[in-house]
């Protein structure tokens, strides 16, 4: 997951500020709203039958437009919801997943009732057909909105999960779905996922992410990642959450991505990301992102 939320603090971080101030608040808000309001423009909140997805590579779904909402398979275990300017439809759809997977000191055995911070203001969202199974089976008897009716049809008929006398369970653990819309930080948002995606579906790739987190990593540097994400609202008592969105800011987090984003000393994220991607087993999306965007121009 990747929340619009980061960007504020980004903002207020880089101004030296520990605690932000009135004026600065006001400021974030401002934005926040317009932002909000921007992206809520001509967009419908239920999300539609979107049938089934055509297989896509990073650079067809980069093409994406985003004016209507549209869904790919990517690398044959990964559905991509590009929500395009459907900001309001997307949180609609994944709130209260990614509340129930994701949020701080959420019981991950009961149905949250709604959105909390960290589902309802999302820019990105990421599930494994797992976590869809978990949320589908605590939904059975108990009312869902349109658009999480319509995800249920729409990862049953996809292949993601399956009714099996009575019970939701994965087709094949390795898949997911990821989502993104297209603002101005689309690139940021896609990479951030499609990371995601690659920790959920890759053994070497999460092997990796783990490797890295226990023996490169300082404590100083888990607890610079740990803390930034506890103030985002994710559940860091979940080691295989934080582990997974801190290879996601890491690798693929393409300009929203900063030492003093993580409280650490001038140049030491940047050290980090850059020992990270020389040995990863899989390139940075971002790169290619960026070849697919300075090629547009
Ligand atoms: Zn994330």
């Amino acid at each position: 997951m990747l929340r619009f939320i980061s960007i504020s603090i980004f903002f207020w971080r880089i101004m030296g500020t520990k605690t932000p101030s009135k004026k600065v608040l006001a400021i974030i808000a401002a934005a926040g709203l317009g932002f909000l309001t921007a992206c809520s423009i001509n967009s419908g909140k239920n999300l539609p039958h979107l049938g089934i997805a055509k297989p896509a590579t990073l650079e067809e779904i980069a093409e994406a437009k985003p004016e209507k909402t549209q869904l790919y398979m990517y690398d044959n275990d990964t559905l991509v919801i590009n929500f395009g300017h459907n900001y309001a439809q997307q949180n609609a759809t994944f709130g209260r997943i990614g509340t129930l997977c994701e949020g701080y000191g959420v019981e991950r055995n009961v149905l949250p009732k709604e959105a909390s911070a960290i589902g309802a203001r999302a820019v990105g969202h990421d599930y494994t057909s797992t976590e869809l199974a978990l949320f589908y089976n605590l939904a059975r008897g108990q009312s869902l909105n349109r658009s999480e009716r319509q995800l249920r049809e729409l990862v049953i008929e996809n292949g993601l999960i399956a009714d099996v006398n009575g019970t939701y369970e994965p087709v094949q653990t390795e898949s997911c779905i990821i989502s993104f819309i297209h603002n101005s930080q689309w690139r940021d948002i896609l990479a951030h996922e499609l990371s995601h995606a690659e920790y959920f579906t890759n053994d070497t790739y999460r092997e990796y992410c783990n490797n890295f987190w226990n023996e490169v990593m300082t404590p100083d540097d888990r607890k610079g990642f740990t803390n930034f994400l506890r103030w985002d609202y994710y559940d860091i008592t979940n080691t295989d959450l934080t582990i997974n969105e801190t290879q996601a800011y890491l690798a693929n987090t393409c300009d929203m991505y900063s030492s003093s984003l993580f409280n650490m000393p001038e140049g030491r994220a940047d050290e980090l990301r850059a020992q990270f991607i020389k040995d990863s087993p899989v390139p940075s999306f971002c790169e290619t992102l960026d070849s697919k965007i300075n090629g547009e121009q």
